[in-house]
């Protein structure tokens, strides 16, 4: 049996790796995902231009579609652009066109840059809260840069989460997004810390794989959570269809282990890093 105790109060996760590829966007909506099959009231807030998070949740983000973008660029309430999952009862998502590619310059610009999903994301809460609907968790998947975008991302939650793909070189650029988080808690959110790191696309066969698992819990001992998540071609399928593979394939070592995971990250609270 399994535990899913409801936070305090809201968690707000960013997901960021500038490494592309390493499982970001499988991790943010199968972890998401887990969540919402417990009934805890999730949002998915989909940062990348290229809207992978919203695919693989299967919300609508095609060009003309209202989302991330019109929030940070035009002042929409998150309210006006969040959509319902129709596969998740408690799950939520902002979506991003690829509008979102064109964000990062429009966005130099603007008054409180780096601030401006922390604002819109702290509105909706608040109205979320005063509803009698409180949020769970927020989710935020970054795209592979340390970007505005990402920056933004940093300046809105209060926990990073980094997914770390078991190959070569897999803690190359961790200490050019350490020293990113850095720079962001001396001068944009104090509160910022990373809370969790997830092995990912672990292969059990492989010495590598065992080497750099290792090598990640030497280095962030117990950020790393207990769970790895295996290589697996049904995690790996199931965004084709729309779907995470906790509901594609519920069975599924992919499923159980995103289950695990989400469980441990429940379980662990909130802490002060
Ligand atoms: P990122 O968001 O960091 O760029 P993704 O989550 O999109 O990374 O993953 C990159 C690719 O690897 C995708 O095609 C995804 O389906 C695949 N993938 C992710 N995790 C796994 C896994 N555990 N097993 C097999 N394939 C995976
Ligand atoms: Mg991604």
């Amino acid at each position: 049996s399994t535990t899913f105790p409801s936070p305090d109060q809201t968690r707000i996760l960013t997901i960021a790796n500038q490494k592309g590829g390493v499982g970001k966007t499988t991790t943010t909506v199968n972890i998401a995902a887990a969540l919402a099959t417990h009934g805890l009231e999730v949002l998915v807030v989909d940062i990348d231009p290229q809207g992978n998070a919203s695919t693989a949740l299967s919300i609508d983000h095609s060009t003309g579609v209202d989302g991330i973008y019109e929030v940070l660029i035009d002042d929409y309430d998150i309210s006006e652009v969040v959509a319902q999952s129709s596969e998740f009862e408690t799950l939520k998502c902002v979506p991003a066109t690829i509008d979102l590619a064109g964000a990062e310059i429009d966005l130099v610009s603007k008054v409180a840059r780096e601030m401006r999903l922390h604002r819109a994301l702290t509105k909706y809460l608040e109205e979320q809260d005063e509803a009698g609907q409180r949020v769970d968790y927020v989710l935020i998947d970054c795209p592979p840069s340390l970007g505005l975008l990402t920056v933004n991302a940093f300046v809105a939650a209060r926990e990073v989460f980094i997914p770390i793909q078991c190959e070569y070189y897999a803690l190359e650029g961790v200490s050019q997004l350490l020293k990113s988080i850095q720079m962001i808690q001396q001068h944009l959110n104090q509160e910022l810390w990373i809370s969790t790191v997830l092995l990912t696309m672990y292969d059990g066969r492989t010495r590598l794989s065992a080497q750099v698992a290792e090598e990640v819990r030497t280095h962030f001992e117990d950020q790393v959570l207990r769970t790895v998540i295996p290589r697996s071609v049904r995690i790996s399928e199931a965004p084709s269809y729309g779907r995470t593979v906790i509901s594609y394939e519920p069975s599924s070592s992919g499923a159980l282990s995103y289950r695990e995971a989400a469980e441990e990250i429940s379980l662990r609270g909130i802490k002060n890093g």
